[in-house]
């Protein structure tokens, strides 16, 4: 054994043991440290050497001393070597003064991870510590101290606060977020669906009985599918191809049978997960039930506006119509009477008249079905040239009388792609505005003519380079004022009162430009008249093949007995009405216009009757016609042939006194029987 001097007290080494062996004990209660008893020298020598941090105190000043493990638990206390265990832990002193008395008492004690507020960094902060009081006896069996032998256990404590902190700070989390999504499965009003990959529904949300009528119990481990529309598997079977890629599925609309057997469109949004299909569905039946009732609205005011530009044409093609059966049943009449005297040399010629007038009218039939028929756009190329010849009856009814039609094909041979009856009905819509531009008659003129776009668009709405056939269709009307021709494309714009326009016509002919890859404009000038420009994108390559012109009837002048001037436009209807005006042995001189009318009853020197149709081109009307013969030749009677249209109109302006009317069609005897009763009236 070691022989220790006294000079070398305490033998162990380290800061502590330093500090220790030159401390001024003597100015403790301890006394000087050459005068402590072996057991105190024995317990301090046992405290140094430990690693476990460790505190001697010793006496009933619990005079404390401790060795360098011990040392990080005090932070920055005052120097606490040689100074009483109370004062170093005064804080609490509370919490650990009664275990140190009845470890002082002898009793020893052992506490693990007792909790403290302590102060050692200038602040009070909780530590926790485990730790053994244990008493220390003098040979006599006497306490004189105590050891504590103590480990702080705050690192590990808080680290352990830290984790169940968390941990129950996720499990509110995760309840919270379940709360959040049991409550969202069972409010929604959405309905949500989970299925297997194969469809098989997995479990679904309460809104499928408010939607569909279904319950969960109902559905659970059917397929999904036996409740799509036939008609919309194919689409739910790809996205479910989607979602086994691992894709999400978006804006997915399918049919889903209701529990009545109805349908209901189901919109759809889809993920897969954890090897399941999520799906959100939201019912937009009555929001695709909206839009389909706005397409057919909107697909029944265009075809209503088509029907508009029929229904202006019906009444002038009622005249025409009625004038073309009399040119048939008056030719067949006439064929019937010569048959029946024998005379077998000119029947050619009735027969050809009475087919002229049918083939017309067939003609005229086709165009005002082709016309109302609801059509696509099916683009062909296009005469455009020939097509406004086999309009040109259809358009001169448009315009009535009063407007005169000036139609120069000019040389513009190319061909354009282009829906043909969209054209037509193009077209005639712009001769509709055109006429009902000139209230008071005037001109419209039709014009076909090549263009030539070389420099670049600069805008949306410049023609882009290229060539192009320009179709124009200019009235001599009101004009337009900047803020009308500003506004007319838009759809449902009209100045016109209600019930007279839709707005649509120039909306039609805009989005039938565009589609056709053309443009349209509009140059007008108040007061003057209005030009539109359709310009169509030249087509390279050949026409269809245009459908045959109409037959024209024949007609011849006669003379003889009493003299008839007889103004009518349709040919045929005149050279039946002279000839058989001459076999009854009048003298029949004919006009196809008012004014040549007019004419005829100026140069001629006797005149018994005027027979005029009332609605008639060139300027002048029957009834103005007959206004002016009266001025010329007072007394003169009139015999007004019409069709039904316009004898209400005669009517009401009350037939003054040797103005008769005839309507139209009318029987061969009808006529001559009706002129002998005027003329002998
Ligand atoms: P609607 O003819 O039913 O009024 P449109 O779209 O065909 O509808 O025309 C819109 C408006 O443009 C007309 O109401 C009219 O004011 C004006 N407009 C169209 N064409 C002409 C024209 N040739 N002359 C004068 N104004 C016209
Ligand atoms: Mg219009």
């Amino acid at each position: 054994m070691q022989e220790v001097s006294l000079g070398s007290f305490p033998a162990t080494s380290g800061e502590m043991s330093d500090k220790v062996r030159h401390f001024n004990w003597a100015a403790t209660p301890l006394g000087p440290i050459q005068n402590w008893p072996q057991v105190l020298r024995t317990t301090v020598e046992l405290v140094l050497a430990n690693a476990f941090p460790a505190c001697l105190v010793w006496g009933s000043d619990m005079i404390a001393l401790y060795n360098d493990a011990f040392l990080p638990l005090l932070g920055n206390k005052p120097e606490p070597l040689g100074r009483s265990f109370r004062d170093i832990w005064s804080e609490v002193w509370a919490d650990i003064g009664p275990i140190a008395a009845r470890a002082l008492a002898g009793e020893p004690t052992f506490i693990r991870d007792l909790p403290l507020m302590i102060n050692r960094r200038g602040f009070s902060e909780p530590a926790w510590f485990t730790f053994s009081y244990s008493p220390v006896r003098n040979e006599h069996g006497q306490v004189v101290g105590f050891l504590d032998t103590v480990m702080e256990t705050t690192e590990s404590i808080l680290a352990q606060l830290r984790t169940h902190e968390l941990a129950a700070s996720f499990e509110r989390q995760v309840a919270e977020r379940t709360a959040d999504r049991n409550r969202l499965w069972q409010l929604s009003s959405d309905i949500i669906l989970v299925t297997r990959p194969d469809l098989a529904v997995v479990t679904l949300n309460p809104a499928w009985e408010q939607v569909l009528g279904w319950t969960e119990c109902q559905l659970l481990g059917s397929s999904v599918l036996d409740l799509v529309h036939v008609d919309d598997r194919p689409l739910v079977l790809a996205a479910a191809a989607l979602l086994t890629r691992g894709e999400p599925v978006q804006d997915l609309d399918c049919r889903l049978r209701d529990s009545q057997g109805g349908y209901r469109w189901i919109n759809w949004a889809a993920v897969p997960g954890d090897g399941f299909f999520n799906a959100v569905g939201r019912d937009v039946t009555v929001d695709r039930e909206r839009a389909e009732a706005l397409r057919q609205a909107e697909e029944l005011l265009r075809h209503s506006q088509k029907m508009e530009a029929v229904g202006q044409l019906t009444g002038g093609l009622a005249h025409d119509f009625n004038n073309l059966l009399t040119g048939i049943t008056g030719s067949l009449e006439l064929l019937r009477r010569r048959i029946a005297q024998g005379r077998f040399n000119e029947l050619d010629r009735y027969l050809d008249a009475a087919h002229g007038a049918a083939t017309r009218a067939a003609t005229l039939t086709h165009r005002l079905l082709a016309f109302a028929r609801r059509q696509t756009l099916d683009p062909r190329p296009t005469d455009v040239v020939q097509l406004i010849e086999d309009l040109r009856d259809l358009i001169r009814q448009t315009l009535g009388p009063t407007v005169v039609l000036d139609w120069q094909p000019g040389a513009a041979p190319w061909t354009v792609l282009v829906d043909p009856n969209q054209l037509e009905s193009t077209l005639l819509n712009l001769c509709i505005n055109a006429r009902d531009a000139m209230p008071d008659g005037g001109h419209l003129v039709l014009e076909v003519h090549h263009h030539e776009q070389s420099h670049p668009a600069l805008t949306e709405d410049e023609l882009p380079p290229g060539q192009y056939l320009c179709l124009s269709v200019i009235d001599s009307g009101t004009g337009m004022r900047p803020e009308v021709i500003e506004r007319a494309f838009d759809p449902f714009f009209t100045t016109k009162p209600l019930g007279q326009g839709t707005g649509l016509g120039l909306s039609m002919v805009y989005g039938f430009a565009r589609q056709s890859g053309g443009r349209v404009r509009i140059e007008s000038t108040l007061g003057q008249g209005t030009a539109v420009r359709l310009y169509l994108p030249r087509h390279l390559g050949a026409a269809q093949a245009p459908a045959g012109p109409c037959a024209a009837a024949v007609a011849r002048p006669a003379r003889m007995g009493e003299t008839v001037v007889l103004i009518d436009d349709e040919a045929t209807l005149r050279m039946l009405v002279a000839e058989q005006l001459e076999e009854m042995g009048y003298q029949v001189l004919q006009a196809a216009d008012g004014v040549a009318g007019l004419a005829l009853l100026q140069m001629t020197g006797e005149v018994d009757l005027l027979i005029t149709d009332v609605g008639l081109p060139g300027g002048l009307n029957g009834r103005q016609v007959a206004d002016a013969a009266a001025r010329i030749r007072p007394g003169l009677k009139v015999l007004f042939i019409t069709g039904y249209a316009e004898q209400a109109v005669i009517e009401r302006s009350n037939l003054e006194p040797g103005m008769h009317l005839l309507v139209k069609p009318f029987a061969m005897q009808a006529l001559t029987e009706r002129v002998r009763a005027v003329l002998d009236a």
